[in-house]
């Protein structure tokens, strides 16, 4: 029903309306406190099962294609998923190379969001270089938007965040309600060492970005991320000397 015909529909119909959608909210904050109680211990093909299970075609995979671990997984155990990857207009050739090996090897449905402005469109109206003045806004522009906008048809989805990747995304659970965007967002390996993700790849010879052996153990855009020294934090090199450390989609 579009907006004006719910409009025409009168005051009982949007509070039916609204109170269904409150009673969905309710059982789905349910479900995930039972998930988690249930999941806390579960091996990620588990966790990765029960989300496809309960959510059919309604839930996806994002993936910034730095390896495809969580794409692997997923794959063997729902073909056909499918794989957001969110085309800033910044990436390196790399990223976008290893998202095409990603699509034409695994049995994934690769969809590549792109924002609203082209890189050209957005230097037009906001000026050059946003990323450098703005970081906040620019990701907010070609990021948080264009996921928000592709999340949409889905009610769930599977990221690949872990614990130890940053301290603000210590404490995040397998399984969680994300309010803002009104789903359940579901992190199979949160719990996964980086040995045990270079063990998984190795073991399954999984793709990984060649960047990766290059000095860029976390790949963001081209334009913010930093080759970091062997053995420094893994995420030093994301929008260095900024202080940012999110891009405002996990937090
Ligand atoms: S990572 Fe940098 S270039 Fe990419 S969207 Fe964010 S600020 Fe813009």
């Amino acid at each position: 029903m579009s907006p004006a015909q719910t409009r025409q529909a009168g005051p009982e119909f949007i509070e039916l309306t609204a109170r269904k959608r409150l009673e969905e909210v309710i059982g789905m904050e349910r479900l995930v406190a039972q998930a988690v109680d249930a999941l806390s211990d579960a091996s990620a093909e588990d966790v990765i099962k029960w989300a496809t299970d309960t959510f059919g075609d309604r839930i996806c995979i994002t993936s910034s294609m730095t390896d495809a671990v969580l794409i692997h997984l997923a794959s063997r155990i729902r073909p056909g998923i499918d794989v957001i990857f969110l085309d800033t207009g910044y990436h390196f050739a790399e990223t976008i190379g290893t998202r095409d090996a990603v699509s034409a090897v695994y049995p994934v449905n690769v969809i590549n969001v792109t924002p609203s402005r082209t890189v050209q469109e957005q230097d037009a109206e906001l000026g050059p270089r946003l990323y450098g003045r703005n970081p906040d806004l620019c990701c907010y522009l070609r990021k948080v938007v264009p996921l928000e906008r592709a999340l949409d048809p889905y009610e769930a989805w599977l990221t690949g965040v872990r614990k130890e990747e940053t301290s603000a995304r210590s404490d995040t659970s397998v399984v969680e309600w994300d309010p803002r965007r009104q789903m359940v967002k579901v992190n199979p390996i949160v719990g996964w060492t980086q040995e045990q993700v270079d063990s998984y790849i190795s073991e399954h010879g999984v793709l990984i970005n060649p960047l990766v052996y290059d000095g860029y153990p976390s790949i963001g855009c081209s334009t913010c991320t930093a080759r970091v020294e062997p053995g420094a934090d893994p995420r030093s090199g994301r929008w260095e000397g900024t202080g940012k450390t999110e891009c405002g989609i996990h937090g």
